[in-house]
């Protein structure tokens, strides 16, 4: 059936949005046009406002509107425990079971079969940052996936050149899952029972 061409237009947008198909634009584009014109304003705003407002902290990547971000700017956390995490999802997740070191985010969609990934992580930040922050242990928290293993190994290798402590989740994780959906407890378990490199 043709739609006219700005309901169209809106659902192609919200199409391209992830794990939304057809039938979920239809409806989100048919949940737009009831709000009231305010509602649909605020909705459009707060999109445009995150991005132009919205950047990764040049220390530590993760997302913030001032540099730097909360987390760096908390002096209370602990400068020696540096925690490497591929995505500020992973982040997000990790700062629920309380953890107080510091991050170093990779803020990268690796996909090491295809060939894009290890060659774009920014070492010499990373190495600049364990230098000059103190870090006395690495905690590497990547996804217990394929690419994970092999991201872990190769990040190990060069902190533990600078003769710095390497550890990794404990293993409980489930194999092949996402940090960032791993429960609470779960997570909390494999953060505190993390084992040397
Ligand atoms: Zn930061």
């Amino acid at each position: 059936m043709k739609l006219v061409q700005p309901l169209q237009a809106l659902i192609d947008q919200l199409l391209k949005l992830p794990s939304i198909g057809p039938k979920s634009a239809q409806r989100l584009a048919m949940f737009i046009l009831k709000l009231s014109d305010e509602e649909a304003r605020q909705l459009a705003i707060s999109i445009i406002d995150a991005k132009k407002k919205i950047f990764p902290c040049p220390t530590c990547g993760y997302l913030t509107d001032v540099d730097p971000c909360m987390i760096c700017a908390d002096q209370r956390r602990d400068n020696t425990l540096l925690c490497i995490a591929e995505e500020v999802t992973d982040v997000m997740a990790i700062e629920r079971t309380g953890f107080s070191g510091r991050y170093f985010v990779l803020n990268k969609d690796f996909n090491l079969l295809k060939g894009n990934g290890i060659e774009d992580i920014d070492i010499k930040s990373l190495q600049e940052r364990i230098v000059n922050s103190g870090v006395q242990e690495v905690v590497l928290a990547l996804n217990p996936d394929i690419d994970g293993e092999v991201l872990s190994r190769y990040l190990a290798s060069i902190v533990a050149k600078q003769g710095i402590k390497v550890t990794r989740l404990a293993y409980g994780l489930p194999v092949g899952g996402d940090i960032e959906y791993t429960d609470e407890i779960t997570l909390k378990k494999a953060i505190e029972g993390r084992s040397e490199f």
